[in-house]
């Protein structure tokens, strides 16, 4: 999916990997409701930071209509979050240093969403992986 991902057109779920360290993060890109209290019609670029990966998504930027990412006020002074504003906004220029960019996708199994770069390869979650008799890790 390297080549179709365009920030200022999709929304989803993208991991971002990036194999000669072994770090992972991934990230959602959606739109807000319409009668949404915060930010409504805004496109919001949030960074999984827990568990479960349908919910625990702690929101940072907005992806402006031009593909542009603009940090919260409450993040625009923290690099960390800066770098990872840049990482979604520029895949070409990550990619060159080794990133890989992953959508999602669901578990083939039990329909979950993918976000492990193991899982989304394999096309299915690790709990279902196991239950099929393939070990996480390998691949
Ligand atoms: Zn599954």
């Amino acid at each position: 999916m390297n080549e179709a991902y365009d920030i200022a057109t999709h929304n989803g779920i993208l991991t971002l990997n990036n194999p000669a360290t072994g770090n992972h993060r991934t990230f959602s890109i959606r739109t807000q409701p319409d009668d949404s209290k915060f930010a409504p019609g805004q496109r919001v670029l949030a960074l999984l930071s827990g568990s479960n990966n349908e919910q625990d998504y702690q929101s940072f930027a907005f992806v402006q209509p031009d593909g542009t990412v603009r940090l919260f006020g409450s993040k625009k002074d923290d690099s960390l979050w800066a770098k990872y504003a840049d990482m979604v906004a520029f895949p070409l220029k990550w990619q060159a240093k080794g990133v890989e960019y992953m959508f999602s996708g669901r578990c083939r199994r039990c329909n979950r969403i993918l976000s492990t770069p193991w899982s989304i390869k394999l096309g299915l979650g690790e709990h279902c992986a196991k239950k099929l008799g393939i070990r996480a890790g390998m691949g």
